[in-house]
């Protein structure tokens, strides 16, 4: 009877998190996507706890288990209410770090079973949960280090091969692991367990020029799959569901992010992309002069222009103006001006970062235009108003072979009649590489936090 609950329960669990994905593919359904998966998630937790009966006992530790959880749902809810909107990538770098971190525990518990009756698949899935688990704990810590600013890229002559031979290492100590007979030496455990610690942290400490977004997914995906091993070891259906879902759809973002940064997913394995250069992608000297425009120049030609495009970036998130730019939108469109934004897939600091400011803000999903259909449209726009972007409409990326971000498809904005840029000085991106988007002659910088300017614009666009 018990017996019956619990898989139901499980069953309710797994198609919850199917359906609450689905739902999250668009912002209109995506608010309820999420809490169907939690009250999935939720009934998954209550039956495990109550109706769960390991070889015919009861389950015990009941304080523990919900002391522990109790503490976790109080950090994880304050955190997440607490955090601004641009802490919001390491946040999520760093719970999923959490993720890997208990399947590669769970791995470790379960160490003992392996000297008992076990299988070979057993002994596979404690062994990739443990690696997998690990590599994405420890990446995710480096990742989170690196999106707060807290940890610098770091590489060494070589650490290409030295990543490789690491893999391989872990492989053929897995390997003597699973075909080994009796009790497997806890040395070499412990030597895997270290070196895929060593390895999340040195194949991500390299990855800067803009590259991040492509790791952050593959992390993503890692501990998903870390998850389904676990589940497969307890053979727990929700489990499973939950972490070949999560393995799934970090591994499409994986494949989407580095087709949207033109890179290769080998080299993003093996931690060899898009390492910081000290070449003339990173050029400091004097570029040309740039000219600046006035608020009521800029207001001027936005409100007597026929088509105007945004492209938001993560300066608009810093300065959490989604809302007053939707309030510049909708004064345009009172004064006859078509508007569209274009958005580029890495824009912002985690994927889909824009959608979401954007979406918070009830800019209709019609008016988003992606990467290719935008480029299309730039010759036909009158403006083009940057709001806090630099990267990703950083031309270096087409002309400069140097430049640590040659090769990612960029918004074209400077086909567009006229591009304005507001951002607070001429300091670079993310990338750290300077602009030269911003000394073109159809180029005109607007110096001010976008909150304020955009403040500045609507009223001044209202008075015309
Ligand atoms: P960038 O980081 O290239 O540039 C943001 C610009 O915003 C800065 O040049 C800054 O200039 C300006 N800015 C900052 N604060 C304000 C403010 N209050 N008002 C106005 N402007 C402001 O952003 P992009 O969105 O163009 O590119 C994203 C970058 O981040 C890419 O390199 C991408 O690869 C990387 N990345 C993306 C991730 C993702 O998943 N999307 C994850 C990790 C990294 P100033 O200081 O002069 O104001």
């Amino acid at each position: 009877m018990y017996t019956n609950i619990l898989s139901l329960s499980y069953l309710i669990g797994s198609v919850s998190f199917i359906l609450g994905l689905k739902m999250l593919s668009t912002p209109a359904t995506a608010r309820r996507g999420n809490l169907v998966s939690a009250a999935g998630m939720g009934i998954a937790i209550l039956a495990t706890l109550f109706l769960y009966q390991p070889a015919g006992t009861h389950f015990h530790n009941h304080g523990w288990i919900v002391g522990a959880m109790i503490i976790g749902a109080v950090i994880g809810s304050i955190s997440a209410r607490k955090v601004k909107m641009t802490a919001m990538p390491e946040m999520v770098s760093l719970f999923n770090g959490m993720g890997g971190l208990c399947a590669a525990l769970i791995s470790i518990v379960e160490l003992g079973r392996i000297a008992q009756d076990h299988t070979d698949m057993h002994v596979l899935s404690i062994l990739a949960g443990m690696v997998i688990g690990s590599v994405s704990f420890a990446g995710s810590m480096i990742a989170y280090g690196k999106l707060s600013g807290k940890i610098k890229d770091h590489t060494f002559v070589g650490q290409h091969i030295f990543n490789l031979v690491v893999l391989f290492v872990i492989l053929v100590m897995g390997a003597f692991i699973i075909h080994g007979e009796g009790a497997a030496p806890v040395f070499i455990f412990c030597s895997i367990l270290v070196l895929s610690i060593g390895y999340g942290i040195l194949f991500v400490l390299p990855i800067g020029g803009a590259d991040m977004p492509v790791v952050i997914s593959l992390l993503n995906s890692f501990t998903g799959i870390a998850t389904a091993c676990a589940g497969f070891l307890y053979n727990n259906p929700v489990m499973l569901t939950g972490g070949i879902l999560v393995g799934s759809a970090g591994a499409i973002l994986t494949i989407l992010m580095c087709k949207a940064m033109n890179r290769s997913l080998k080299n993003v394995l093996i931690g060899s992309f898009g390492e910081t250069k000290t070449a003339s992608g990173q050029t400091n000297g004097a570029q040309g002069t740039y000219k600046e425009i006035s608020l009521s120049d800029a207001a001027m030609v936005m409100g007597y222009a026929h088509e105007v495009m945004i492209v938001p970036g993560y300066g608009l998130a810093v300065a959490q103006a989604q809302h007053t730019c939707h309030e510049l939108e909708k004064v345009l469109r009172k004064n006859g001006v078509e508007v569209k934004y274009a958005i580029h897939p890495v824009a912002g600091r985690m994927p889909g970062h824009m959608n979401v400011l954007l979406a918070e803000a009830d800019v209709s999903y019609d008016d988003l235009l992606e990467l290719e259909p935008a480029n299309e449209e730039f010759s036909s726009t009158d403006v083009v108003l940057i709001l806090g972007a630099n990267d990703v409409v950083n031309p270096a990326a087409d002309n400069d072979p140097s430049s640590p971000i040659y090769g990612m498809p960029i918004l074209e904005v400077g086909q567009a009649k006229m591009v304005i840029v507001n951002k607070r000085s001429m300091r670079p991106g993310y990338a750290g590489i300077e602009n030269q988007l911003f000394f073109q002659p159809n180029t005109s910088m607007l110096f001010g936090d976008a909150k304020d300017v955009l403040h500045h614009l609507i009223n001044q666009i209202k008075e015309l």
